[in-house]
């Protein structure tokens, strides 16, 4: 690890205004994420400013839904019940991520920035265009069994690693942040960048930009929601794919539905087609197939990955069932 210097924040805006000055600075809370990837040279920060002593963690209940301070830990969301009776999908994210020891650790804010965990870009001894933009990408032809089947591109095929991410699709989730002009309000479906021709670039946050909050919107779907993880082993372990899904079902029909997928590509991913697919049929098994069907239109593998297009296609299949009650 190199070394590097350390600042504890006493409010919001002299940590924006210390990580804004230093293009190398970072903050850390905790900890989870980048000290892992200091101690591997991925992360050289030359600064690291402590936000764990400022106000963002208190977890409050509204009429519109839940709002989360970005220094909520996991363990604390998880366990927090109007969280658990109107987002039960969030909650099921969260249990089925990291260990209990890490989840009592981990932010809110920070588990939505974590980075991927492709191999190549943990390892400095390898190309990785994320990493070292113009490097080129080692997992194209590579060991790219867990990579993206949608959403890369020639730069990069990693996938995001964040369980809660996906599952906040399913609501309409906001993400407040803080930064030199202000406080801004960022739908979270827009809040992660794909890759395109600058993989190091994963969020919309300018410099210095602060995640405050994280507010989660209830609807008639979000109460049903339901996540499905398929990962190789049954902890402990990222997701080859997920899936979040959500449905609002009156008379046998499906009036709304939100399906987000993990695992799969370089960004929480929303499925519009099969939100399609479902709206307006009837919530059986064939409505569900057809929608699995359209969520895994335009996937392509890379060889070790094909694998995930049908796996993809089961495991939505899968969690629209419980979702919609039949599973
Ligand atoms: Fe780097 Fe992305 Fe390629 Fe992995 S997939 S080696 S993160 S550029």
């Amino acid at each position: 690890m190199n070394a590097f210097r350390y600042a504890r924040a006493r409010d919001v805006a002299g940590a924006m205004a210390t990580v804004a000055a230093d293009p190398r600075a970072k903050y850390v809370a905790g900890g989870t994420n980048v000290v892992d990837l200091m101690k591997e040279y991925v992360e050289q920060p030359s600064l690291l400013v402590d936000i764990t002593a400022l106000p963002l963690r208190a977890i409050t209940h509204s009429s519109d839904g839940v709002r989360i301070g970005a220094l909520a830990t996991m363990s604390e969301v998880a366990d927090h019940p109007e969280v658990a009776a109107l987002f039960p999908a969030v909650v099921q994210a969260l249990l089925l991520s990291a260990s209990p020891q890490l989840r009592n650790m981990a932010t809110i804010g920070g588990n939505v920035m974590q980075r991927t965990r492709c191999a190549y870009f943990r390892d400095i001894s390898q190309p990785c265009n994320k990493r070292a933009p113009g490097s080129g990408c080692a997992a194209l032809r590579g060991v790219n069994r867990q990579h993206a089947v949608v959403g890369g591109s020639e730069q990069c095929i990693c996938t995001h690693p964040s369980d809660l991410a996906v599952a906040l699709l399913t609501t309409d989730a906001i993400v407040h942040a803080q930064g030199r002009t202000g406080e801004r309000q960022i739908p979270f479906d827009r809040f992660h960048v794909l890759p395109g021709a600058t993989p190091q670039r994963e969020t919309v946050l300018e410099s210095g930009e602060l995640i405050t909050a994280i507010q989660l919107l209830k609807s008639p779907l979000t109460k049903s929601s339901y996540y499905l993880k398929v990962r190789d082993r049954a902890s402990y372990e990222f997701a080859l794919v997920s899936v979040a899904a959500g449905l609002d079902v009156a008379g046998g029909a499906v009036r709304a539905a939100r399906v987000a997928l993990g695992g799969v590509a370089p960004t929480p991913w929303r499925s519009h087609e099969a939100e399609t697919a479902l709206v307006g049929q009837p919530a059986n098994a064939a409505t569900f197939a057809a929608a699995a069907q359209a969520a895994t239109r335009g996937m392509r593998g890379y060889g070790e990955n094909d694998f995930k297009v049908a796996l993809t296609r089961r495991a939505v299949a899968r969690a629209l069932a419980h979702a919609g009650g039949i599973g």
